[in-house]
Order: structure tokens, then sequence, then C-alpha cells
């Protein structure tokens, strides 16, 4: 394939929500190129055919495929001919649409004969009658079809029925969750004979596919499957028609359609380029978090920097034009914003005190914002003072502002052009080194948005997802990280709105950073020292330790240090952590201090410990007389 060439963009009318005009018009405004008409959309539409040509006429988008035609082919008398019957109806109505491709799907019907030649020959009879018509055919195995359930087995019988008209239908969910693959397409299927291509991701779960593909299908880059490498495979077979998105989904039919048509094209975009197909920017490398801002009004700034001091940061500077502080220790950079009139103001009047800002450092700011252009994602501009640095900055999908600071000595640092800065305070008084992660909490249903975004925008990996248990509900965490582990962000999601994510989430009014993690040296030293300051660290119940002795052999010196700083521990293959949460901060963010030695996770073991001790409190907190 040609650096330049790209392939049509499709998504089916059934990934979307909405009524049909709501979703034609949901693709085309997001700039699909073509949609799939998904027969029960059309039958809930309340108008004509010819209406639907007409809105997607003027749309300016493209009906490329009609579909689904199921339980077809192989059948006995008098279902046949009743069969031949639908199809020239189904034909008609093509007609009316204006689609010329119809996408037949493999028998499940349970009187279906299973012969090869006779599906052959029913499939090239259909091919012949829409052939009269100027119309093709398409065949697509099912994963749990009856008697066809693979991509090979269909193509024998399109390659046996030998009918012009007659062509196979790729589809990579189909493909892929049965474990298949398409490794041998191009030597198998001429170019000419493959009709139309559908993508599909998915989770990797243990269930009946036919389950599976119902329900939990998602864009290519949200799921485990090698979706890239499938369209790979397609392109060097030589097809250049649609790539069309095919995706069942019970979020996908709960969420605003023009939100998952973004997504959805972002996934096309990306999951071409990563096949081979026309090139985006490289994603950025980093170089951890180069601050973090909190968009607070005056009585919340008070609070919160006073918060922040028990912690060891100190007041380092104030903004040249703007009401800004900022507040550091170690590597760590913490802005807080009571400027009226600013990006960080609206954040605040639709969250309330919360983080509205992130920066993180990157190998070429420039490159960054072109590649999150390239994926739908365009760059955010505030205002900027004379002689102040225009940091740029992308949007994450729950409009938190992602910037892209570049290596100090590209003209100064942000912090000297526009900040007063204090002399700095001595760094051996540091406790706390860097930003370790930062943590979301994130709307039921979103999740597989979130992904997309940091897995495309910003290349970040998908860790597994871990099920963490809150003492009113189930919370599942799903870790965001770059390559070389400097930039970690877990989003935590819950289906409940009594857990504390589910709390957050709708006490926030959305999606937002629901906790910040400081790496230090020494974590029992850190709490140490924050208490002496009066923070507000979490207390660890004694049951704990004793669960800790009893599944990791740590010896009495060990457990009595964690014991005495109410410290939380955790191991895996790579080593060691130690960590340390601190109450929320107006019953909002709370901050976590963590001593990881080679370590890669997050204290998920420890999550259900630190969830309950944060729900007794905050009843504790909310019956005071009890
Ligand atoms: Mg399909
Ligand atoms: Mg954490």
């Amino acid at each position: 394939m040609s650096e330049t060439a790209r392939l049509k963009t499709s998504i089916a009318t059934v990934s979307l929500s909405g009524p049909l005009p709501d979703k034609l018009e949901a693709a085309a405004l997001v700039g699909f190129d073509g949609v799939e008409i998904f027969e029960a959309d059309l039958m809930t539409f309340d108008g004509t055919p010819q209406d639907v040509r007409g809105i997607a006429a003027d749309l300016g988008i493209e009906l490329v495929l009609f579909q689904p035609f199921r339980d077809f082919e192989g059948m006995p008398e008098p279902q046949r001919r009743a069969n031949f019957d639908r199809a020239e109806r189904k034909f008609d109505l093509m007609g009316a649409l204006g689609i010329t491709d119809l996408l037949v799907c493999s028998n499940v019907h349970p009187a279906s004969l299973g012969e090869p030649a006779r599906a052959a020959a029913d499939l090239a009879e259909m091919a012949e009658r829409a052939a009269r018509r100027g119309l093709r055919v398409g065949y697509e195995a099912l994963a749990w079809g009856r008697h066809v359930s693979r991509w090979r087995q269909a193509w024998e019988i399109v390659r046996a029925a030998g009918h012009p008209a007659l062509g196979l239908v790729l589809d990579s969910f189909h493909t892929l969750a049965i474990g298949d693959d398409v490794a041998d397409l191009p030597q198998l299927v001429p170019a000419d004979k493959l009709f139309f291509v559908q993508l599909a991701d998915a989770p990797r779960l243990t269930m009946d596919p036919l389950s599976w593909s119902r329900h939990f299908r998602n864009f290519p880059g949200q799921g485990g499957l090698d979706v890239a490498g499938f369209v790979r495979a397609v392109i060097a077979a030589g097809y250049r028609g649609p790539l069309s998105l095919e995706i069942f989904n019970d979020d996908f039919r709960a969420a605003p359609a023009s939100l998952t048509a973004r997504d959805g094209l972002r996934s096309l975009i990306f999951v071409q380029a990563e096949a081979g197909g026309p090139k985006l920017p490289p994603p950025p490398a980093f170089d951890g978090f180069e601050f973090i801002e909190f968009a607070v009004d005056d009585a919340s700034a008070q609070h919160l920097t006073s918060f922040l001091g028990t912690l060891g940061f100190r007041h380092a500077g104030t903004h040249r034009s703007k009401s800004v502080q900022l507040w550091r220790q170690g590597r760590v950079n913490l802005v807080v914003n009571t400027e009226v009139d600013s990006a960080a103001a609206g954040h605040f009047h639709m969250h309330g005190p919360s983080v509205c800002a992130m920066a993180l450092r990157v190998d070429d700011p420039a490159r960054a914002i072109r590649r999150a252009e390239a994926l739908l994602c365009p760059e955010w501009r505030e205002p900027v003072g004379a002689g102040e640095r225009h940091i740029p900055a992308v949007r994450a999908p729950d409009g938190t502002l992602i910037h892209f600071v570049g290596a100090e000595g590209d003209g100064g640092s942000i912090w000297q052009d526009d900040f007063v800065l204090l002399p700095p305070a001595p760094e051996e008084d540091d406790a706390l080194l860097t930003i370790d992660h930062v943590a979301q909490a994130l709307p039921p249903g979103r999740m597989d948005s979130f992904v997309l975004f940091y897995r495309a925008v910003l290349g970040l990996l998908a860790e597994p997802v871990f099920e963490l248990a809150d003492p009113y509900g189930l919370v599942r965490s799903r870790a965001m990280t770059s390559p070389d582990g400097s930039v970690r962000l877990p989003l935590n999601i819950s289906e409940s709105g009594k857990t504390a994510t589910g709390r957050f989430v709708s006490a926030y009014a959305g999606a937002g950073v629901h906790h910040i993690a400081f790496a230090c040296r020494d974590a029992a030293r850190a709490v140490a020292t924050a208490r002496a300051r009066a923070a507000p660290i979490l207390p660890v119940p004694a049951n704990y330790y004793d669960d800790l002795a009893a599944r990791w052999s740590l010896d009495d010196a060990a457990l009595a240090a964690l014991r005495a700083a109410d410290l939380l521990y955790d191991r895996d293959d790579a080593g060691a952590f130690r960590h340390a949460y601190t109450d929320p901060f107006e019953d909002r963010f709370f901050f976590e201090l963590v001593e990881r030695h080679g370590y890669r996770g997050f204290g998920a073991a420890n999550a259900g410990v630190r969830m309950a001790v944060q729900a007794a409190r905050r009843e504790h907190r909310i019956r005071p007389n009890q």
C-alpha cells in the first residue's frame, strides 16, 4: 500500500444510538465516507427508503452496504423458494435506497442442510438475480454459523459458486474471536472477490461468541484482538473498499451518537496507521509530568494550599499576570488557579474544586499536537498575555486539558517566563520527588472511549483490567502507561453510584482526577514528616497487617515499620511497593505517597482496604453523633 492510500471509512448504523437520521448525521458530521444500513434501523424509521437516500445525499455520505440477510443458503424446500422471494423484496428495497451491496451471513437455521455444493448453488442463483439489477452479494461467515463459521469455508463456497456478482465479506470479530487468522488471505482470495470488510475489536473474555459479539464488541484499539494485523492482511490482499465498523455494544447504544462516531473514526485512522496505511506522526516520548493544575475558588484555594503544605509543598511562585500560584516539591509542580474568566474557572463552575489540567513532558510538543489533530483532537488554545509562553494542549475526553511541555532549554522554562519565582528551599527537605501516577474516575460506559484516546493520541499502553471491591460495589480499574513508565494514568469506573468512584463521578458532574500519587524514596519517612505537619494520613486497620504477615513472609521489623506509618504493602515479580493515602480534599480528590522498588502495579490488592476505610470515615463525618 502506498503511503498516501487511505481506505474509505464507514460505520454500520447499528453501532450508533438514536433514530436513523441522527445516526446518519453523526457519521457524516464527524467525517465518515459511508454507512452500512442495518435493516432494523430502517424498519423503525418513520419514512420511506427514498427519504433515507435523500438524507444521506444531503449529508454527503454514501450508503455502502445493506445488512443482514440471514438464514439463506442451503435450506430445504419450501423455505428455499421463499428465501428467493425474500431476496427479491430486499433487492427492491436496495434499489430504493440506492445501495448495491447486500451482506448475507452464514445460515444459523436448524433446518439448513450443510451441503457446500447446495450453498454455492443457492448463492450463485441469488447473485445472478442481484446482477440483473446491478447489485452484488457478499457472503460472511458468522462465528456461530451452523455449518459455515470460518471465512475459509465461506470462501470455498464463493469460489465454487463462481459468479462475478458474488464475493466474500470479512469481519475481524468473526475471524479473531474464534482464534482464526487471515495470514493466507492474500494467497487464497483474489482482490476482486473481497467485496467488503467489517472491523470490530473486543475485550478478551471467556464466553460464547454470540453473547460476546452482541454485547461486548468495541472499536479497533479498544479491545484485545489483533485488528491491525487483520487490516494489514486485507490490504496485502489488494482490498481497496471501505473499512467499516460494525459494533454491537451496550454502552455504545446508550452513548450520544456524535461521541461514538468520533471515537469510531479515530479508531479507523489509528488502526490503518498501525496496519501500515497512512502514517501518523509518531507518539511522544515522555519524561513524566511537568505539572498538575487545580481549578479552585479563593476559599478552596486556601484549604488546598494548606493541605499541600502538610505534605511538604512550598509556595514557589506567583503568576506574573494571573491569579495563579505555583506550589513545588522535588520535581513536582502543582498549579493552583483561581483566575476568573479562564479555562480553569470554567472547569471549577462545572465540577467544583478539581484538577483541570495536567502537563506532560514530551520530546516534541509540536509533533504531539500534529498526531492529536490527525486523530480528531484539535489543539486547544487559551489566550496568553504578552511575553507569556503558549503551552500547546488538547482536551482529554472529560475536558481535562493535557498540555505538552518540551525539554527545558528551548526558550526558558515555563516557570521563569510566566512566574515570579521565590528563592528555592533546600532540596534535602523534599520527601516527595515526582508524580508517580494520576488516577481518574470515569462515568459508567466511558472506559473504552478513554482507552482509545490515550492509546491512539498519546501512544500509551493499556494494562489488564483489575476489579476492585469497594464496600458498596465493584470498581473496574485499567491503567494506561507510557512505554517508559514515566506517565501512568489508572482509569476507574463503577456501575454503582455508591462506591467511592461512583460518588466521585456524581459529585464531580463527570469524569475527573480522583487521586494523585507522589513518588518518594522512603514512604515511612514521608508519612512521618507529613503527620508531623498534621497531614490527614488514612489510618489502616490492624487486621490488614495480620493478613499481610500471612500473605508475604515479612519479618517483624518490616511489618512493624509498615504498621507504624500506616503503610500498605504489595509486591509483584519485579519488586515491592509501600504506599499510604490521605483523606480526600473536600470529599473529592485525595493524595497517595508511594515508594516503588521495580513494582509495576498500583496496589490493587490494597484498594479494597483503602476504599473501606475511606467509606467508614466518610460515614463517620456525615453522622458525627453516632
Ligand atoms: Mg459482520
Ligand atoms: Mg493509586
